[in-house]
């Protein structure tokens, strides 16, 4: 695939809800367009696995602010953050405003780079980059993304039920919905694109023409 060329710096904000395909979206379009990109769920992951590990209790605000501060960049290479368990844990200690706040910096620093960047999250369009150039929301129903989960995981062999991963996926839409800080929701300014009945290749070429779209006209 041939990369896009940039004019200047572009900073693009990619949001959604789980599973809706805003990861493979934001990694194929950091590596069409040349950027460094950001998965931002995974400063969360770390946090909540290290919580685990230490046998700290994840309602704990205090004791998981700490851990967000001393968060390093060799934590984000562990090797157990991809799973569900991981995102569960994630979703649990994101609703402490200490932990958010902890990570500002260090997101917003990684946006700021001299060529621009792509991250992805919950929360990149309102809070972390509202100055972002282009920001997408990724979306698809609740069922579809359960599907596509469900899918995934027998592809590996694993046995799962539909119904369980589709209350999980509920569960976890809204306690990220739901919380006071930074709750997802798309910024005022966000180009929605539903993925329900769109693959990947599909969705990559409709962000590619927005961001072909945006640099047209700046
Ligand atoms: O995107 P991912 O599934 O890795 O995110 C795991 C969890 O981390 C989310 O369900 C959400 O609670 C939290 N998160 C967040 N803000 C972000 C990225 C992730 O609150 N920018």
């Amino acid at each position: 695939m041939p990369k896009v060329s940039l004019k200047r710096p572009l900073l693009v904000a990619i949001d959604g809800p789980a599973a809706a395909g805003k990861g493979t979206l934001a990694q194929s379009l950091a590596a069409r367009l040349d950027l460094p990109y950001l998965d931002t769920g995974l400063l969360y992951r770390a946090i909540g696995k290290l919580m685990q590990v230490a046998g700290l209790d994840l309602d704990d605000a205090q004791a998981a602010t700490v851990m967000a501060k001393n968060l390093m960049p060799a934590d984000l290479q562990r090797t157990d953050l991809r799973g569900r368990e991981a995102g569960e844990l994630a979703s649990r200690v994101a609703v402490h405003p200490g932990v958010r706040a902890a990570l500002i910096a260090f997101q917003r620093d990684f946006a700021h780079g001299s060529r621009g960047a792509v991250l992805d999250g919950r929360d990149i369009g309102t809070v972390i980059c509202p100055d972002a150039d282009v920001k997408l929301f990724v979306t698809a129903s609740a069922e579809v993304r359960a599907r596509r989960r469900t899918d995934e995981l027998l592809a590996k062999g694993r046995s799962v039920d539909y119904q369980a991963i589709l209350a999980e996926v509920q569960a976890r839409d809204a306690r990220d919905s739901g919380r006071v800080e930074a709750p997802l929701r798309p910024a005022d300014d966000a180009i929605v694109i539903d993925t329900s009945s769109l693959g990947p290749a599909e969705v990559l070429a409709t962000a590619l023409s927005i961001v072909e779209n945006w640099h047209k006209t700046h």
